[in-house]
């Protein structure tokens, strides 16, 4: 199964990813967080990306797509894998069809996590995260039991550099004019699935449950190989 979890920055794509990986068998793949990991380890792609998230702009097409293209080759991602945060432009999408039609796959669902963005600066800017396992939290709706503290491995809960309102802002306007493009794109395809994000988090997991395929494409492929 191949998913794309598809909307604006803070509408809980990396939640409901994180939460549908811990059930089913496909990882999530969030360009955000492997470039975040590049930042930490200190590496000559991670030093030059950081300027440019801190800024709210996109990284170029080229080195995500790379990501993207080393991390599905692991054998982990054989099942299918849920993809949070590419595509991200068209030119992204374009190459991700071309590389899983090189494999003889396709995405099979697209889920669009619909919301305004007036919704969006309170959710972000409240955002907090585990600086170890990634764990989220918000100051008011989800706080950890101890201020600053992750509940589930202790280490310190931190703010996102690119959490901050203006930087927010300007994440927003990039998701309106590079990425929400992909939404006509995907829905030419047959293949978009919006939901309403503004629900409770139990809700909007619920939908996005509902909202699977009933089998992929490359299950169907291999019950038809069987068939014969
Ligand atoms: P959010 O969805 O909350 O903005 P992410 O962690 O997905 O957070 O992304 C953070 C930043 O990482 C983006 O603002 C952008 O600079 C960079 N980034 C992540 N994914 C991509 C991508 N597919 N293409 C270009 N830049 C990306
Ligand atoms: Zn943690």
């Amino acid at each position: 199964m191949i998913l794309i979890f598809l909307g604006p920055p803070g509408s809980g794509k990396g939640t409901q990813a994180k939460r549908l990986t811990a059930e089913k068998s496909w990882p999530q793949l969030s360009t955000g967080d492997m470039l975040r990991a590049n930042i930490a380890q200190g590496t000559e792609l991670g030093i030059a990306a950081k300027k440019m998230m801190d800024q709210g702009n996109l990284v170029p097409d080229a080195v995500v797509v790379g990501m993207i293209r080393e991390r599905i080759k692991n054998s982990d991602c054989l099942k299918g894998f849920i993809l949070d945060g590419f595509p991200r432009t068209i030119s992204q999408a374009e190459s991700l069809d071309q590389m899983l039609s090189e494999k003889g796959l396709r995405v099979d669902r697209v889920i669009e996590f619909q919301i305004q963005d007036g919704e969006l600066v309170g959710r972000l800017s409240g955002r907090r995260t585990c600086s170890s396992c990634a764990t989220m939290y918000h100051v008011k709706t989800s706080p950890p039991k101890v201020d600053g503290v992750c509940d589930k491995c202790g280490n310190p809960v931190i703010q996102r550099a690119d959490d901050n309102v203006e930087v927010i802002e300007k994440r927003l306007k990039v998701y309106h004019a590079q990425t929400s493009p992909l939404i006509q794109y995907y829905s030419q395809q047959g293949k978009l699935l919006p939901i309403d994000a503004t629900k409770a988090m139990d809700q909007v997991y619920s939908r996005v449950v509902a909202s699977l395929p009933k089998r992929s494409f490359f299950g169907q492929f291999l019950s038809r190989a069987f068939a014969r």
